[in-house]
């Protein structure tokens, strides 16, 4: 039987809950457990597919499709667990389906409530994720900070779940901030003990703290703090900001915690190191040979988790590469304004994210331009291939005015435009092409040197396609098409001729890189940016 880790957080929100549940499984699978990730999400909404970047961050999309939350991005790129539609649960899923059953008559007459009606569609989707993952332990994140009224539900199902499934097969972690006042040069407990305070109140006493912290704690305040919060002193785990988050499994695994952890659950389970990953991924990311600036040319550039798994692929890339990479964020709507040399002269390479909708895609196109005409390493994204196509029909191809659909319906020449099916679509959450489809390589192409394999599979996320009528005329100037969806015929990874590095793809690859396992398109163009570099500094 799977053991289950409940992880929820305190004081405020931010603290890194994703990452510390990450590292948490990480640790886990260090012991030779098998681990899944899922993520509680209180909020009403279905998905976060139909959200604003600015409402949510990134949406990360997995392999069966699901549109979630970036939460499964760090799951997956600190573990070897797979995530599904399953291992991301909103309020917005779980009232749907209890509605449902509700109007279907399962319930037999009876009031529904959130005891148990609710509570128990909470539980049966945890206790499904660890039968389809078979994984031996389940680390559930709750979303959101304890006190909240929305996640109540939540924190009730996993206070039940440990009734129901027996004291040692379940555990709870909170995660919480010890403030530092620097007029008082102390750090402050008072918040953590109010929060393990209101915890306790709902009925979960806490078996592990970790504690969110600026300053190192002191053997006195551990001491204090578990006092306070009835937690023996082994279990108030220290995550002191660090430099970079690859460090934390490090850091847990310095503390024991996966031994605290694995002894609560009774397992036994060799010792063992965390294998590479301190060598071959913190070492690198903290002392880096050489140094590159890749501009990133996008709309939501001033928000932090809008574009998370493309910053950290590149951050992989880095890895792979002995690089530090600089992100300078450029604004495409700056740069619709202004003269591209003014904003990208500097860069060892451009990269155009996905996005949806025309606010900032001439800027977009902009930066294309330039990339390709002044042989800049390019790597386009989603829309930033649909940018590339749109770029070169303009001005290669001569097709003045060529645009996608989705910016000018009525465009002369849609060079991006819907498939038929797409067409008759009127919901706009979930109905986009989603999550994994194959995509056959061309040999002799620059896709197939980075990724040395003919059939591979990538994440989708949108709704317009490389219009094929025009595949003929941009081949013949110059543009190949190393990458196509056979079944379908679509187009799925272009590239130039005569251009050091300049692929555009309709896929995701940002969701399946890992630290340990950098991605071949960002793997290149950080190779191919570092030779820029050295090219200008020479
Ligand atoms: N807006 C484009 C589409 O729907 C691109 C989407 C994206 O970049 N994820 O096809």
């Amino acid at each position: 039987m799977a053991k289950f880790i409940f992880v929820s957080g305190g004081v405020i929100s931010s603290l890194g809950k994703g990452i510390a549940c990450a590292s948490i499984g990480r640790i886990l699978e260090s012991r030779g457990l098998s681990v899944t990730l899922m993520k509680f999400d209180p909020y009403i909404n279905v998905d976060p597919g139909t959200m604003n970047p600015y409402q949510h961050g990134e949406v990360y999309v997995t392999d069966d499709g699901a549109e979630t939350d970036l939460d499964l991005g760090h799951y997956e790129r600190f573990t070897h667990a797979r995530t599904t539609r399953f291992n991301n649960v909103t309020s917005g899923q779980v009232y749907n389906s209890v509605i449902a059953k509700e109007r279907r008559g399962d319930y037999l007459g009876k009031t529904i409530q959130v005891i148990p009606h609710i509570t128990n569609e909470i539980k049966d989707r945890v206790k499904k994720v660890a039968e389809v993952s078979g994984a031996d332990i389940v680390i559930v994140e709750i979303g959101g900070t304890v006190g909240d009224i929305e996640s109540l539900p939540f924190l009730e199902a996993a206070r039940q779940f440990r009734l129901d499934m027996g004291f040692d097969n379940v555990l709870y972690i909170h995660l919480t901030l010890i403030p530092y006042v620097k007029s008082a040069d102390e750090l402050k407990t008072k918040p953590s003990q109010h929060s393990v305070g209101t915890l306790r109140e709902i009925g979960i006493q806490p078996d592990i703290l970790i504690c969110r912290t600026e300053k190192p704690l002191s053997s006195e305040i551990k001491e204090k703090i578990s006092l306070f919060c009835n937690i023996k002193k082994e279990a108030v785990i220290q995550a002191l900001d660090a430099t970079t988050i690859y460090q934390i499994p490090i850091d847990f695994k310095n503390q024991i915690l996966d031994e605290i952890i694995v002894s609560h659950f009774h397992l036994i389970c060799k010792y063992s190191e965390l294998g590479d990953w301190e060598k071959s991924v913190v070492e690198k990311v903290l002392s880096p040979k050489n140094k590159v600036s890749i501009a990133l040319v996008g709309k939501y550039i001033t928000l932090q988790d809008a574009y998370k798994s493309i910053y950290e692929s590149l951050i992989h890339a880095g890895i792979y590469n002995d690089t530090k990479v600089e992100i300078n964020r450029v604004d495409c709507e700056d740069l619709e304004k202004s003269n591209p040399h003014k904003l990208l002269k500097d860069v060892s390479a451009i990269l155009v994210p996905g996005g949806f909708g025309y606010r900032g895609i001439e800027g977009k196109i902009k930066a294309i331009k330039f990339a390709r005409e002044n042989k800049i390493p390019f790597l386009g994204l989603c829309l930033g291939m649909q940018c590339s196509v749109i770029e070169f029909s303009r001005n290669v191809c001569g097709l003045t005015n060529a645009n996608s659909t989705e910016f000018r319906p009525k465009t002369k020449h849609p060079v991006i435009s819907l498939l038929e099916e797409q067409k008759k679509v009127k919901d706009l959450g979930g109905t986009m092409r989603l999550g994994a489809y194959p995509c056959r390589i061309k040999k002799k192409s620059l896709a197939f040197s980075l990724y040395r394999k003919e059939q591979i599979s990538e994440r989708h996320r949108h709704r317009y396609e490389f219009n094929n009528k025009y595949r003929k005329l941009l081949e013949h100037k110059g543009m190949v098409f190393s990458g196509i969806y056979p079944k379908a015929n679509l187009v799925e990874i272009i590239e130039l001729k005569d251009h050091p590095y300049f692929i555009a793809v309709q896929f995701h690859p940002e969701f399946k890189s890992k630290p340990d396992q950098p991605h071949p398109l960002f793997r290149g163009f950080i190779k191919a940016a570092l030779e820029r570099q050295n090219k200008l500094s020479l």
